[in-house]
């Protein structure tokens, strides 16, 4: 379905269980084929480069279709999705050869052991992955895992499967072996089929914080291992000495970007009382400069939402916080007649308990409040179950960093939002995840440490 139109334009398979027996039971195999686990680790980073070649070389089409199937602006697929997918790839390219465990004696009985560790891939890793950022995320989960050593069979959202077939055929054309890196389209269901499969040794999730929870339960039987990257409902505060020339349209993007589709989006904005009126009419008169546009429209700034049911959900957010009082500012920009576009949205004194303040609406809907102290803007910031990312927009250095310590995310952003690198380990505290992805530390999660004892 092409959110930009409403209209379908292609069909892809739903796999049942038997199919995902077949495609896990082929990773399996490949797992443990010479081809693959006997590769040397120089050898496995060269093929993972190649791997990164066929992608770069394959650019402007998974551009396109990634544009296409998630509605995203053409400007911003061509310059941030697939080169980031690439930049994963590339860094975890060079780990294999750097996987080394270490050597050492034991404390008891020194001189009479030596003792060493292996770290070891952890086998068929299932990645499942949402439509907000689909060539991205799938790549956080395969370019480890398969630096690790590891097998992948990707699960993509039945919204947005494209990009993760065309990934398919470009390792098959740099060379990976099959079965080591596959992908199976599909539902809810068969997410569930691949989780609950007993050749899955780990799961790599990320989406829904309700989905996550329903993951952890079925992995409960095998104790497989799992990461989950969930939701969040991430605070921006912006104190009274903030550069809001910066703190305005940062604010703003931080929660529009993507029209809002974003997991660490800033959908929560606390603004001192002394500036709360004029940071909210700024945000609203930028906002209000951002072009809603089809996909393929240099021009676009937001597309759509995702579908009927996304636009249908947060359109239910905002009315029901209209009838609350919440005063909805829609900022004044022109809608395209067809696909589920929706509009910059900010909602004023939003109290703390607050459906609007408290629950992922995933749109772009901005949640603001005033505060007239620091320490009840950090208070207001970590009175959510979640935790992914926080922001603070201040002058002063010391309240920068003081805050940024106490607030209770796995990102804190000082003067700026949303940055993700490979080099920095991501994800979230409380209900917005359990482990790490990215940075060397995602690593352990794909690898099992394994301690030899030899008698001298
Ligand atoms: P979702 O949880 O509905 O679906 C995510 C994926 O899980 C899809 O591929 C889906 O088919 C699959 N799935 C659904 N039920 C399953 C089950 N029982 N077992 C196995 N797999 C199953 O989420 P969504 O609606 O696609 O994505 C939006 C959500 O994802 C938002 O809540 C957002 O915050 C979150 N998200 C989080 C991050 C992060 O890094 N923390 C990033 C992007 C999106």
């Amino acid at each position: 379905m092409d959110p930009c139109t409403a209209q379908a334009f292609a069909q892809v398979p739903v796999a049942d269980g038997s199919q995902v027996d077949a495609i896990v039971q082929a990773a399996h195999r490949a797992f443990h084929d010479p081809a693959w686990r006997d590769l040397t680790p120089l050898a496995r980073e060269r093929l993972l480069h190649r791997f990164a070649d066929a992608i770069e070389a394959d650019l402007p089409r998974l551009a396109a279709l990634e544009a296409l199937d998630a509605g995203k602006p053409i400007g911003v697929t061509e310059t941030v999705d697939i080169p980031a997918a690439i930049g994963w790839l590339r860094t975890y390219a060079g780990w294999p050869t750097k996987l080394a465990g270490r050597a050492g004696t034991l404390s008891a009985t020194p001189g009479q052991w030596h003792v060493y560790s292996r770290r070891e891939p952890i086998g068929v890793v299932a990645a499942i992955t949402p439509w907000n950022f689909p060539l991205v995320l799938a790549m956080w989960k395969i370019a480890p895992a398969l630096a690790a050593g590891c097998t992948v069979v990707l699960k993509p959202a039945p919204e947005t499967p494209l990009s993760a077939l065309r990934l398919v055929e470009l390792a098959r054309q740099a060379g990976l072996p099959d079965g080591v890196l596959s992908v199976v389209t599909g539902d809810g269901a068969t997410g569930a089929a691949l989780v609950e499969h007993r050749l899955i040794a780990k799961v790599a999730f990320t989406g829904s914080t309700a989905t996550g929870q329903g993951i952890l339960r079925a992995s409960v039987p095998d104790l497989k291992r799992v990461t989950l990257e969930l939701g969040g409902k991430s605070p921006s505060i912006i104190c009274a000495d903030a550069d809001l020339s910066v703190a305005i349209p940062q604010a703003a993007m931080g929660c529009f970007f993507n029209s809002g589709q974003v997991c660490y989006a800033g959908t929560r904005l606390y603004v001192h009382r002394s500036v709360y009126d004029e940071v909210v009419e700024g945000i609203a008169a930028f906002a209000a400069g951002l072009t809603l546009g089809r996909s393929a429209d240099r021009t676009t700034a937001l597309g759509p939402l995702i579908s009927a049911r996304q636009h249908e959900r947060v359109t239910g957010y905002v009315d029901r916080a209209r009838a609350a009082g919440m005063e909805p500012m829609a900022t004044d920009v022109a809608l395209p007649g067809e696909g589920y576009y929706f509009a910059p949205t900010l909602l004023r004194n939003v109290p703390r308990d607050a459906e609007a303040a408290r629950e992922e609406i995933f749109g772009p809907v901005l949640a603001t409040a005033a505060f007239d102290d620091l320490d009840e803007a950090i208070d207001l910031a970590n009175d959510s179950p979640y935790g992914l990312a926080a922001h603070v927009f201040t002058r002063d250095l010391a309240t920068a960093h003081r805050t940024a310590a106490r607030l209770e995310a796995g990102t804190a952003f000082i003067n700026c939002v949303m940055l993700a690198d490979p080099a920095f380990p991501f994800g979230g505290m409380k209900m917005s995840g359990i482990g790490r992805e990215n940075g060397s530390e995602v690593l352990d999660a794909y690898l099992e440490p394994k301690t030899v004892v030899v008698a001298l």
